[in-house]
């Protein structure tokens, strides 16, 4: 069986981009799998040295009645599943309150985490990524999904805590 990593947060950060630039070798298999929901998007990355199954889940959004519970349950399956938690927030938006009970959650689980810092495009990258560093994850690295960049980053620092 193949490793796995969640991408879990807000809606909108740019999870599904991100899925799609780690997934998108010629050969990437992008499919349900069985036995699972329709909720949760798979594919195969590719990129890097080993192969791992990468899910797309939805955002997990406001606390308690906020919260989509479907999508929430969704979303903790694929952290159960999940040998690595990819945190992905939005440095445009900053740091935002449902940005800290999301990753209250996945503290809970004790599952090693990497932050990725998404639309860092035309920001300043230091200021871009010191409000996150609050977060005290090692693994705290900026990207520009919709651009690729950062993302051959992002899977090496995956790739060492498989
Ligand atoms: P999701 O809801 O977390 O899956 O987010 P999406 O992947 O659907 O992206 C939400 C929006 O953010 C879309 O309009 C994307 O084009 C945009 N987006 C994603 N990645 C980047 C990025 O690196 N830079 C910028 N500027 N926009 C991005
Ligand atoms: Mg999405």
């Amino acid at each position: 069986m193949l490793p796995v990593i969640a991408l879990v947060g807000r809606p909108n950060v740019g999870k599904s981009t991100l899925f799609n630039a780690m997934t998108r070798s010629r050969d990437a298999l992008v499919a349900d799998m069985p036995g699972v929901t329709r909720d949760r998007h798979y594919g195969v990355c590719r990129t890097g040295t080993r192969p791992f199954v990468v899910v797309d889940t939805g955002g997990l959004t406001e606390v308690e009645e906020g919260i989509d519970a479907l999508t929430a349950q969704q979303v903790r399956f694929a952290i159960e599943e999940a040998n690595v938690l990819v945190f992905v927030v939005d440095a445009r938006d900053g740091l935002l309150p449902q940005d800290r009970t999301i990753l209250a959650e996945l503290r809970r689980s004790g599952k090693p985490i990497i932050a990725a810092v998404n639309k860092t495009d035309g920001l300043d990258l230091q200021n871009a990524m010191a409000e996150f560093a609050v977060f005290g994850i090692a693994n705290t690295l900026p990207l520009a999904a919709a651009h690729n960049r950062g993302t051959e980053d992002l899977v090496a620092a995956t790739e060492r805590l498989l």
